[in-house]
């Protein structure tokens, strides 16, 4: 049986934070591999100017490319319409039968999760391991369990690693020209600058 970890996000564009609360994840929970799922159309972010799904795709793989335990699965991408996690967690299930799902998030998402569509399929489908979120307070598991009953149970919360970093913060600093090289990998910092991303109007 496998234990696999799943990262779902925008990543527009992928950074540090992201591959340090997967590693995290990793490393306290044993994980024998971690899926990141591109959303295709995030409808937490439907309001927003997202990257076009393709390029997303893109820097991702080039994020996580090199280490033979991480792979991109484009599901969601594929998928026309907005992306659900419920959906995209009940597809990897009947996908793999018999893994152990771990999904994992940060603490500014577990928070709100009782806001999702079906959170109580989510659980069904996965445990959530939720990282710790600079500026987002630790979720309350007594009050989210009183709204989503049975997640307590399915719910790990790591306390580290703290990374003050967010996908806004990177496309504010290209916009501005500041450097972003400590914040993303250095192949996504050469896709940004080749595809003059997040420069603005
Ligand atoms: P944006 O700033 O555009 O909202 P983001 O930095 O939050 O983007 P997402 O791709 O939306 O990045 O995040 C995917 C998942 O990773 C979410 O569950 C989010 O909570 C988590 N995450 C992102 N950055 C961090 C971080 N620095 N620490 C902990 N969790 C994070």
């Amino acid at each position: 049986m496998v234990r696999r970890g799943l990262l779902g996000g925008t990543f527009d564009p992928p950074h540090v934070g992201h591959l340090q609360i997967a590693e995290e994840a990793r490393r306290k929970l044993c994980l024998d591999e971690i899926v990141f799922i591109p959303a295709g159309l995030p409808w937490v972010k439907a309001s927003m100017k997202v990257s076009p799904a393709r390029q997303r795709l893109d820097m991702i793989k080039l994020a996580t490319a090199g280490k033979p335990y991480y792979s991109v699965n484009d599901l969601e991408v594929r998928r026309p319409g907005p992306s659900y996690t419920w959906q995209t967690l009940q597809e990897l299930k009947a996908h793999y039968p018999n893994d152990e799902l771990y999904f994992i998030l940060g603490w500014d998402n577990l928070t709100s999760l009782p806001s999702w569509h079906h959170p109580d399929r989510i659980i069904a489908s996965a445990c959530l391991v939720a990282a710790p979120r600079v500026g987002s307070p630790r979720p309350d598991l007594h009050e989210l369990e009183a709204r989503v009953p049975g997640l307590a149970v399915r719910t790990v919360i790591l306390t580290e690693p703290e990374i003050d970093v967010s996908a806004t913060t990177i496309r504010q600093r290209v916009r501005l020209g500041e450097p972003i090289g400590h914040l993303v990998p250095p192949p996504v910092a050469e896709y940004i600058s080749a595809n003059r991303l997040y420069r603005g109007n």
